[in-house]
């Protein structure tokens, strides 16, 4: 894989996509444990990059992926827009500082779990996006190269979605419910990893 104009492209309108058409579930989760915001914030974020799609991907994969960030940032909203923000242009960063893809590909990723974490203060077990953002980092530095390596990715980050539910939130919104946070899935976690996927799914059909 490299990350050619076309490739960047799909992978950049997949993630968009996808993140789109699941508003209605996302919704859902937020209204469980939080104020019901994360679709609608993750919805207008992402339909402001599928609108900028043709200026981003002009740009050198560095600076295409940190264009991403930057525009999460200033239209999602809430405390996904800072975190999704930092992610994306930490990741942006790291290409855009000479890391390689695919042989960097857990350092880059490590940028951006690295950047939620400073930014959000938080570590995993908080039940939040990091819950599935850092069981995804550890599979890649375990398995990297593997020809069904995002057919696992899609395994753990699944898997790690539905361990959100049996714990108690820390950190955001649904830190303030204390226990009642229990026994539903976290959004962010779900949000990421429907990113997770469509990327997967993406280099997948690329491959
Ligand atoms: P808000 O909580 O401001 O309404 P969203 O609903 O868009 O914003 O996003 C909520 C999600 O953000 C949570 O489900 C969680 O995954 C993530 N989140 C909140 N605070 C943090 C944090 N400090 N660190 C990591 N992720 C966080
Ligand atoms: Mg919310």
């Amino acid at each position: 894989m490299s990350l050619d104009t076309p490739t960047l492209r799909a992978l950049v309108a997949a993630a968009a996509e996808q993140v789109v058409a699941s508003t209605a579930e996302l919704t859902a989760l937020d209204q469980a444990i939080g104020d019901g915001d994360h679709g609608a914030n993750m919805k207008r974020g992402f339909e402001a990059v599928l609108s900028k799609l043709d200026m981003i991907v002009a740009q050198p994969p560095g600076e295409a992926i940190k264009m991403v960030g930057k525009t999460l940032v200033m239209t999602v909203g809430g405390a996904s827009g800072p975190l999704y923000g930092s992610f994306f242009m930490a990741i942006g960063d790291a290409i855009a500082r000479g890391r390689r893809l695919p042989e960097d590909l857990a350092d880059v990723f490590a940028s951006g779990v690295d950047a939620v974490s400073a930014r959000g203060r938080s570590q995993a077990g908080e039940k939040t996006m990091l819950d599935v953002l850092v069981p995804v980092l550890a599979s890649l530095r375990t398995e990297p190269g593997r020809s069904d390596l995002a057919q696992r990715i899609r395994v753990v980050a699944s898997e790690a979605v539905e361990r959100t539910a049996p714990m108690r939130a820390t950190k955001g919104r649904a830190a303030f419910l204390g226990d009642r946070s229990i026994g539903h899935i976290d959004p962010g976690a779900r949000s990421s990893c429907i990113l997770v996927h469509a990327i997967c799914n993406t280099l997948e059909a690329l491959s």
